[in-house]
């Protein structure tokens, strides 16, 4: 199977991980810029790090012949410390680059009247570059936090087809398919959203505009959950385009709006084999 992970944050992550990624079937993967545990207390701390985003892991990634995207914005955690608020001044330099395939992660960490006002500027900034938007839902109050998030995607005027609502549940997916936006399913190892839960979701809602990912972030997380959906949703009787067309087909269409999609460097032939060659290499 061939895989495209929509949401995964390769700065957390080894080398050996790009490697297991790789034989897994994984050829192309999008990393929000998200926050990175330590407070940042400049922008240059930033921008530095946006720069390794769209320099730095698509070199790793490409030894491992996985192409790499990122998403650009000031993350819904920071949004709340004053002495990051100039990161939203650099933003357009960064939304303007190749490779960059939307603004994200946007959205609410406490719902304060801060990232009130952030979320509210860059979904501006993703209307005004003509980008997607890749929406966080907080993990905390999540049914009021999702309903919150979908009136600002509204107010904002984006078209709802260039949202995705990520990290959202059985509660929440009802609504935010009925608001037009795309529906993200972060898969965890032991918390929020297993494997066999999202095979329910998608067995009651179906295929259409579901990404699926493995976050693959600071906290306990697995880079393959993204192929250990796929297997469960063959062994509940999804066919093999099934699994294709969530895996690899969607994400495609979703982040192919934005016009910057780099896959000519990889192998995109869809494979319905097991995943066990490891693919590329340096
Ligand atoms: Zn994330």
């Amino acid at each position: 199977m061939r895989i495209f992970d929509p949401h995964i944050h390769m700065t957390s992550r080894t080398t050996d991980d790009y490697e297991r990624m790789a034989a897994a079937g994984v050829r192309a993967l999008v990393e929000p810029a998200f926050w990175l545990g330590q407070p940042r207390t400049t922008v240059g701390s930033f921008t530095d790090y946006f720069d390794g985003l769209i320099g730095w892991e698509p070199f790793r990634a490409a030894q491992f012949g996985i192409a790499h995207h990122c998403t650009i914005a000031l993350n819904p955690k920071e949004a709340n410390d004053p002495r990051c608020r100039e990161v939203l001044d650099v933003l357009p330099r960064y939304l303007a680059k190749d490779r960059v395939v939307a603004v994200g992660e946007i959205g609410y960490d406490s719902m304060t009247p801060a990232e009130d006002e952030v979320f509210a500027a860059q979904l501006a900034l993703a209307v005004e570059h003509e980008l997607p938007a890749l929406v966080h839902t907080p993990h905390r109050d999540k049914a009021r936090g999702t309903q919150r998030t979908l009136d600002v995607v509204k107010e904002s005027g984006i078209d709802p087809g260039l949202v995705v609502v990520d990290h959202i549940n059985e509660l929440t997916v009802r609504p935010v398919a009925d608001a037009g936006c795309w529906t993200g399913f972060s898969i965890y190892p032991d918390t929020k959203m297993s494997p066999d839960r999202m095979v329910t979701i998608l067995q009651e809602h179906g295929l259409h505009r579901v990404l699926v990912n493995s976050a693959a972030d600071w906290g306990r997380s697995d880079p393959l959950l993204t192929l250990r959906t796929g297997e469960a949703m063959l062994a509940a009787g999804f066919t093999a385009d099934d699994v294709d067309r969530v895996l690899w087909r969607n994400p495609v269409e979703f982040y192919g709006q934005s016009g910057r999609l780099q896959l000519d460097a990889v192998d995109t032939e869809p494979t319905f084999e097991g995943n066990s060659i490891l693919r590329g290499g340096a």
